[in-house]
């Protein structure tokens, strides 16, 4: 079966179009709800009379944001299947099952991971989540190694930049991200009290240098496929569990980019908490980046292509300036999330509002000074003191 025109499904027609692909037995009962958060796309779980489960993605041809609506390729559905597939061939552990996907229908069937919860919501509640840091930099040592030009030959290395060449969604990032919340622009949102600590970032002339470097670092440097949009929105976790969804924004990017973001989405987290129990979202931070550069240099030894990869130092320099610009992106997530379109809940919910408004200024002090002192945070203990030293 496949569909000759785009329509969005409704609940019953996602179970008549997973009965058809006999995704369930024959004869299973099946029920549907639609789950998403409903700005860019539908999410159905399909469940049978056993509540064993699937998901079917659906990307809709338009965006709602701050109420309005514009259009947004349907593209990235498949871009999204395609980089989970791509993440499977290396990382198969650390993302859903893809059980089928139509380009036509913008849909992509996977694996359901209702058993396990969204890491954002879970490092809200306070949980911990002992393997996230460790499973985290597995998953980027290897999906970022092995898509790179020291793991393909030149020829299918381009070939994969074409494939996933995503102008759209790369510009929600260029825009939301790299440029709006470092000028007085209307798609800022912050609270009134943040005035001056937004304009503070709006004359900085030495910040807004650093990040149009930054910025054009994610514009220019096709170094390896990047998941794109890695917050703890984007990974289910539980105790033993770790699973990447959403690669949605996937493309041939900075190797420091998804570990910035996972490291800002950490350090958010850790502001929001009492003093007493942030270490463990720093030590995930220094766990992620320790076994990912394990993991990296593993494969950097055993696989790589790269005629220059046994000359002294290279591997270094490639791990050292895949840091600092994490760092750099780090900082730039943080202050985007704080004054941009878009917040985080970790920062979003903090009570009472006085401690809230605190809490945002610290971060925007934080992600300032690790975008300016990205080149002197030369590690995860630098990190970890750069955050304790902001008051
Ligand atoms: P969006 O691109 O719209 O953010 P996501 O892929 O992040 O979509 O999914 C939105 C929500 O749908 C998730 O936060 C989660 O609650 C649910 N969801 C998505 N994929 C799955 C899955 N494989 N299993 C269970 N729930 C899922
Ligand atoms: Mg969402
Ligand atoms: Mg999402
Ligand atoms: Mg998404």
């Amino acid at each position: 079966y496949r569909s000759s025109a785009y329509e969005p499904l409704t609940e019953s027609a996602a179970v008549a179009l997973v009965t058809r692909l006999g995704l369930f037995e024959e004869k299973s009962v099946l029920s549907c709800r639609e789950i998403g958060d409903g700005n860019l796309n539908l999410v159905f779980h399909i469940v049978n009379q056993n509540q064993n489960g699937i998901i079917i993605k659906q990307a809709l041809p338009y965006a709602k944001v701050i109420g309005e609506s514009w259009p947004l390729t349907l593209d990235r559905a498949r871009i999204e299947s395609s980089a989970l597939l791509k993440q499977a061939e290396v990382a198969s552990a650390y993302v859903p099952k893809i059980y089928y996907t139509d380009e036509t229908l913008a849909i992509t069937a996977m694996e359901d991971l209702s058993h396990l919860q969204i890491a954002r919501a879970g490092l809200i509640e306070g949980r911990e989540f002992p393997l996230l840091g460790r499973h985290i930099g597995e998953f980027l040592g290897k999906t970022l190694f092995y898509n790179s030009d020291f793991a393909l030959n030149p020829q299918a290395k381009k070939q994969l930049v074409k494939q996933f060449s995503n102008p759209d969604l790369c510009k929600i990032t260029e825009d939301f991200v790299f440029t709006d919340p470092f000028f007085d622009y209307d798609s800022n949102s912050f609270e009134e009290e943040l005035r001056q600590d937004a304009e503070n970032i709006w004359n900085d002339s030495h910040l807004k240098l650093e990040v149009a470097k930054l910025k054009h670092k994610f514009l220019t440097e096709a170094e390896t496929l990047v998941h794109g949009d890695l917050h703890t929105g984007s990974i289910f976790a539980s105790e033993t569990e770790t699973k990447v969804i959403d690669p949605e924004f996937a493309y041939y990017g900075p190797i420091g980019f998804d570990l910035g973001h996972f490291f800002a989405n950490l350090l958010m987290n850790a502001i929001s908490r009492d003093e007493a129990n942030q270490q463990v979202l720093l030590d995930h931070i220094e766990t992620a980046w320790a076994v990912f550069e394990e993991e990296f240099s593993k494969a950097w030894k055993n696989d790589s292509l790269e005629a220059f990869a046994k000359v002294d130092g290279y591997l270094s320099f490639i791990l050292e300036k895949a840091f600092e610009d994490a760092i750099g992106f780090a900082g730039i997530e943080i202050i985007r999330r704080t004054i941009g379109l878009a917040h985080v809940a970790d920062l979003d919910s903090i009570e009472p509002y006085e401690r809230k408004i605190e809490a945002k200024q610290r971060a925007l002090d934080l992600g300032s000074k690790l975008v300016k002192n990205r080149q002197s945070i030369k590690t995860t203990a630098d990190l970890a003191e750069s955050f304790k030293q902001v008051p």
